[in-house]
């Protein structure tokens, strides 16, 4: 029986039609920069995003650490909120391995960092006084973050007063087609506020693996060679390419079908007494269960071959291999649970 695993989208497998790209893929050694397939993709995706250049690395995190540490120098900073995935979900690698200081700070409910706490977390430069504090030198923000699109008047103002502060701008789009296809704009109109943007393909968009840095010449070749001290020079890396350009050509609109099950599937668990819809944007939504029920449920899902994210807080992600059916079918199993706990 099928599993229906809401847990992530980073699940999905290949699909017939990527395996047979992977599988005819002209491939050379990618450290030498010899490999057809990811020079191809790296020039797709700086056109699609109106950028300059691309480097192709093996994570997200990997890409967004090799894109801090092109922006920054030891001893700089970088502005973040408190709850991005750059600080809180990689490990601190930009301190750990970048020795780059995080000041993070406190998010909205939408994934925004107010711009005056942005401005008073800017330090003081130069000599004196500037000599006390670390060198404000990044701002990175999320899109989408949890889901939500960020408003693209926010994303203007913001990245428009850092550059206005001799600061630079990252974008961590692990899910930036999701932000694209959900507000009926394109990937470029996401990208272009930003210095660099940092793709994930193995989310969403269905590849095994493989992210996208994206950004002007100077910053990429800097990456590159971060890219090569963290251990993400890949050799035939073109198998994967192969995958990730066949993912950009058939699997960006489709991201609309997982926008709307997530919808469809917030609407009939809303309508379950036990269960609370807290948030629901792009492929993802939040629920908040009776806490007594949230492990019960999960392992009863578990014996339907449904996987949710067995937390309080549950987050459900729908994607590529999550069909209409499937979100019929796990909402009436809550639905069943919820009825059988009543009787
Ligand atoms: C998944 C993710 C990343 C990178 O994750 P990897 O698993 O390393 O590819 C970065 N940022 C966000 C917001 C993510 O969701």
């Amino acid at each position: 029986m099928k599993i229906i695993d809401l847990r992530s989208d980073t699940v999905t497998r290949p699909t017939p039609g990527m395996l047979k790209a992977m599988m005819c893929a002209e491939v050379g050694d990618d450290v030498w920069g010899d490999d057809p397939t990811v020079n191809r993709l790296c020039a797709v995706i700086a056109e699609r995003t109106g950028k300059e250049a691309a480097l192709f690395l093996p994570t997200g995190t990997q890409s967004n650490l090799a894109g801090i540490m092109a922006h920054c120098e030891r001893g700089d900073e970088y502005i973040v909120g408190q709850m991005a995935h750059t600080y809180r979900w990689e490990g601190g690698g930009a301190a750990v391995l970048g020795s780059v200081v995080p000041q993070p700070l406190e998010q909205e409910a939408d994934g925004t960092i107010p711009l005056a706490k942005i401005s008073t977390a800017i330090k003081p430069h130069g000599a004196g006084l500037g000599a006390h504090f670390a060198r404000s030198r990044l701002l990175a923000l999320e899109n989408t973050w949890s889901g939500k699109v960020l408003p693209a008047a926010y994303v203007a103002e913001t990245t428009a007063f850092a550059k206005s502060k001799g600061l630079s701008t990252h974008l961590d789009g692990a899910r930036a087609f999701n932000a694209a296809v959900g507000s009926g704009v394109s990937i470029g109109d996401i990208c272009n506020p930003f210095d660099s943007v940092s793709l994930c393909m193995s989310k969403g968009l269905g590849a095994p693996a493989g992210a996208l840095l994206v950004g002007d010449k100077a910053f990429i070749e800097r990456a590159y060679r971060w890219r090569k001290v963290l251990g993400g020079g890949m050799r035939q890396s073109g198998f994967i390419a192969a995958a990730c350009l066949y993912a950009l050509d058939h699997q960006v609109e489709r991201l609309a079908e997982d926008h709307e099950n997530a919808k469809t599937l917030a609407d009939g668990l809303a309508k379950i007494d036990d269960v609370k819809v807290t948030a629901q944007a792009t492929n993802m939504l939040f629920l908040e269960l009776p806490e007594a029920h949230a492990k019960p449920l999960e392992a009863f899902l578990k014996s339907r071959n449904m996987l949710i994210q067995g937390v309080y807080n549950a987050r459900l992600v729908t994607h590529h291999d999550v069909s209409r059916e499937d979100v019929n079918r796990f909402v009436s199993a809550v639905a069943e649970y919820f009825s059988g706990t009543r009787s």
